[in-house]
């Protein structure tokens, strides 16, 4: 979460701005083309305005030389909307940076300027429009509150400039800027209150973001922690191997599969050759390093769906999904052979390791993995008596 309560975040009355750069960049750059939308839109209407606003002036002025002075100078503010018009949408930040339109309202100016002279009679109108004026640059026009202020106040400069050369009295001007002072402040409050208003939006959205991304790497760390969790309930901490709940559960499917399909299933029973002897010679933990290095020798020439479980101490289990048994013997040779060139180092000697399988096919009358699991044993029982190191074969 972002604290927004920092100064950071602080948001200036006078310009309605982020005090912070950084932060008013990013708004900025968020909220930049929806602005240059609505500012062509806008440079548009105020340029349709001004120009049917040309009929009062021909009505008044007829086909004179201040009319055509006052049109020429609507025609060239209207070619320079017009023209802002067409790049703000190719330049989009010129709507957020605020400079360009600045400059176009503050080059306006002069057109309001001939009216006393060319239409002294219009003062009352001139006076009306130029409030209009003033509100409209606050609410219609988007800018940044600060330069809006400053298209105001020369505007209201320009037109107490135009009262001191035309002679008015001190009280008359007085009476003017009172008049202007109103739309000035009525426009500063609107604007400075969507201003504001906008910018807590973009905070709300930056802590919702915020938020969002905190709780995403929650979950991301949970699902981690839940697939280890899964895992370790799965799997043999020493070895790796699937443990007894695991290929328990995978011995079922397949068991099903066999049943319904009749695709062929083997199980296999692995038992080390004289494997206390390993302990007693070199100490159970370096037993246990025998045990992991086997479980890697015996997973070598298993395909990926084979299961290979530790059955408990030195004894895993193999099953062998769609396999006969005849494919099943043939792989635990190779199993066997696999272990046998398996070499395990111990201060500088090779200790060689080998095992007894059995293996067992799954049969009508076996009904769950204990049934295969008894054949499979006395099948083991025998290959240790008959010498160890082989692969036996259990039939029915
Ligand atoms: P064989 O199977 O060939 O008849 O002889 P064996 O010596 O392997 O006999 P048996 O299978 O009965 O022995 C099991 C021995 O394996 C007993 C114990 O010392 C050892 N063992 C069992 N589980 C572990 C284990 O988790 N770690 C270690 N280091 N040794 C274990
Ligand atoms: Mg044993
Ligand atoms: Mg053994």
């Amino acid at each position: 979460m972002i604290d927004t309560k920092t100064k950071k975040y602080a948001i200036s009355r006078w310009n309605a701005e982020f005090s912070d750069p950084g932060i008013e960049g990013a708004y900025s750059k968020h909220v930049e083309s929806d602005t240059a939308v609505y500012l062509v839109r806008t440079l548009k209407i105020w340029a349709f305005l001004l120009l049917i606003f040309a009929w009062p002036d021909w009505l008044a002025l007829g086909n004179s030389t201040g009319f055509f002075t006052l049109f020429a100078l609507r025609s060239a503010f209207v070619c320079l909307l017009l023209a802002l018009a067409f790049i703000v949408p190719r330049k989009p930040h010129w709507a957020t940076w605020g400079w360009p339109v600045t400059l176009v309202a503050i080059a306006g100016y002069p057109l309001f300027f001939v009216y006393p002279y060319i239409l002294p009679t219009n003062g009352v109108f001139g006076l009306s429009v130029m409030m209009m004026m003033l509100l409209s640059i606050y609410v219609f026009v988007p800018n940044r509150l600060g330069l809006t202020n400053l298209v105001a106040a020369i505007g209201v400069a320009m037109v107490t400039l135009n009262l001191v050369i035309a002679g008015s009295s001190i009280s008359e001007i007085i009476l003017v800027n009172m008049v202007l002072i109103w739309p000035v402040a009525i426009g500063f409050a609107a604007a400075q209150r969507i201003n504001t208003g906008n910018r807590k939006a973009f905070m709300a959205l930056l802590n919702a973001e915020s938020a969002n991304h905190t709780l995403s790497e929650e979950i991301a760390r949970r699902k981690v922690l839940e697939t280890e969790l899964q895992r370790q309930a799965l799997t043999d901490p020493l070895t790796g191997l699937s443990n007894r709940r695991q290929y328990e559960l995978l011995f079922r499917r397949e068991l099903d599969r066999h049943k319904r399909h009749g695709t062929p299933l083997a199980l296999g029973m692995i038992d080390l050759d004289h494997f206390k002897r390993i302990n007693d010679e070199h100490g159970h933990e370096f037993g246990d390093q025998v045990l992991k290095a086997v479980a890697e020798a015996l997973q070598q020439p298993l395909r990926s769906c084979d299961i290979l479980g530790r059955f408990g101490g030195e004894e895993f289990i193999l099953i062998l999904p769609e396999t006969t048994l005849q494919q099943a013997v043939a792989i635990a040779e190779r199993m066997r052979q696999a272990l046998r060139a398996a070499a395990i180092i111990k201060d500088g000697q090779t200790i060689r390791i080998t095992a007894t399988f059995a293996m067992t096919g799954a049969y009508e009358s076996d009904e769950n993995i204990s049934d295969m699991i008894r054949r499979a044993d006395d099948a083991l029982y025998q290959g240790k008596r008959a010498g160890r190191d082989r692969v036996m074969e259990a039939a029915a």
